[in-house]
């Protein structure tokens, strides 16, 4: 039996360029859809092609276990389901996946036959489709194995943490912290989360001829016209030197000397004006920071080029056309014994480059744009510098929706406490503290319980803040201003 083969593929996704997370709807839905897309990779290696008699019907199968894959949720085991586990067999064996690993686990429960397969995709919340209802137990071995790959990936929340007192005693304990950020901590300063639909930005495209506004961003729409491109690029362009509390937050983090790494998904280079250090930065989409010419590659300061962004003009690559004079005076010089020919001396022969007009290459600035491979520092980075020395996780204003930032917490080992700040809740990853509010509320109010001090003109001296638990949720909470 194969069912644990399968690579994890931890790393490798890392390198994987710019993706939305497929999943249709994260929020309601819930986990199960997108991690099954994620681990249908790895299963249809190990099942559908290492596994294979050749019968030639392994892509009908598969098909159909896409479509008939239903969500079995906790409530439902709870209240019971035909054949199906309790929800406290479904937890113990949960917990004994990650005990013991996925080939011990097969082997302890198909290899005793202590379990059907059928019986154990209930326990990780996969119901059976009724067309494999009178189907040998071997049938559902290609669903075990997605489900197990799916528990397997996912953290679970590590239960000694819940209240705010556990999350301020945390960043006061903590030494080694990464901070994973995206749009949500420079919306106070009024900057568009531009990669979000919802923005007036996106809007205001319409008149770009664009199917989807996110082409803005495409690199082989930016190839094909840069223009494009740099008819926004004076909107998202960071001008003045202005952060945001959460920002300082960051910085405060570095002066304690307990700041590991910020991994941010913004561009708009923001944490620089906050005075957090580049060495404790990863822009994992890249920034404004610096450019490049995509031809001949060579990399000048982002603000050299900022004052043509800011006029809608392309700019171009001041290097290239004194390279391809230099080429071409080389290749004169080989081609004719030293004798300095100029081109209207040519013979004429075409079939020779240099007698192409040269043109400069465009400046790009070197944010990453969708179709682009992520800066390498990111996963050499996470794995190399971060993993063995995080001792907490502080996500802030991200959904996370994006990969491979999102799979950063997965990524990380699970006995590191995790923090979400933001002002939604997400589904799809569980955290172990949910701080939900406006993040430079939460933020400020974690400082004043830590007793330590968060200066910023956007915090009023007196703010009062409250903070509610949220129904149904042990370890939710939601900050609110009561007055200042
Ligand atoms: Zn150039």
């Amino acid at each position: 039996m194969d069912l644990v083969s399968a690579p994890s593929g931890e790393s490798s996704s890392l390198k994987n360029p710019v993706l939305e997370v497929a999943s249709a709807d994260v929020s309601k839905a819930g986990t199960a859809t997108e991690n099954i897309a994620a681990a249908k990779g790895e299963v249809s290696q190990s099942e559908y092609e290492t596994d294979s008699d050749g019968s030639g019907d392994e892509w009908e199968t598969q098909s159909l276990y896409e479509d008939a894959i239903q969500v079995l949720r906790d409530e439902q085991l709870r209240e019971g389901v035909p054949d199906a586990c309790t929800l406290d067999e479904a937890v113990a064996y949960r917990k004994r996946l990650h005990e013991i690993g996925k080939a011990a686990f097969v082997e302890e429960t198909l290899g005793q036959d202590t379990v059907t397969a059928k019986k154990l995709c209930t326990a990780f919340g996969i119901l059976p489709p009724a067309f494999l209802d009178d189907a040998p137990d071997e049938a559902f071995h290609p669903l075990l194995a997605i489900a197990i790959s799916r528990e397997f990936s996912r953290r679970p929340k590590l239960p000694q943490y819940n209240t705010i007192d556990d999350a301020v005693r945390l960043l006061k304990e903590c030494k080694n912290i990464v901070v994973l950020t995206g749009a949500g901590i420079s919306t106070s300063l009024g900057i568009p989360d531009f990669r979000s639909k919802d923005t007036g930005l996106y809007s205001q495209l319409a008149h770009l001829g664009l199917s989807d506004p996110q082409e803005v961003f495409d690199i082989q729409v930016f190839r094909e016209d840069p223009s494009i491109f740099f008819s926004i690029a004076k909107d998202i362009l960071p001008t003045e030197k202005k952060f945001s509390p959460t920002h300082a937050f960051i910085r405060l983090l570095q002066d304690k000397g307990k700041l590991l790494t910020n991994y941010t998904q913004n561009i708009d280079n923001i944490e620089a004006n906050a005075g957090v250090l580049p060495e404790n930065i990863v822009q994992c989409h890249g920034s404004f920071a610096t450019a490049t010419c995509v031809k001949c590659q060579r990399k000048v300061m982002g603000d050299e080029i900022f004052d043509e962004i800011k006029k809608g003009v392309i700019p171009q690559c001041t290097s290239c056309p004194t390279i391809f004079a230099e080429d071409s005076g080389v290749k004169r010089k080989r081609n004719s014994n030293g004798v300095h020919r100029s081109r209207k001396d040519n013979d004429g022969d075409s079939s020779d480059d240099d007698y192409e007009i040269p043109t400069a290459g465009v400046m790009k600035p070197d944010i990453t744009f969708f179709g682009e491979d992520l800066p390498d520092e990111f996963g050499h980075r996470l794995l190399h510098h971060d993993r063995d020395r995080v001792d907490l996780v502080i996500v802030i204003g991200t959904s996370l929706k994006v990969a491979p930032v999102a799979e950063v917490p997965g990524v990380l080992p699970r006995t590191v406490p995790q923090l979400y700040i933001s002002r939604t809740p997400v589904s799809h990853t569980e955290f172990d503290i949910d701080l939900l509010g406006d993040c430079d509320v939460v933020v400020s109010e974690l400082c004043r319980r830590a007793g330590w001090e968060l200066k910023h003109e956007m915090i009023p001296a007196d703010e009062k803040v409250e903070v509610l638990p949220v129904e149904g949720y042990e370890s939710r909470h939601v900050f609110k201003v009561v007055g200042a």
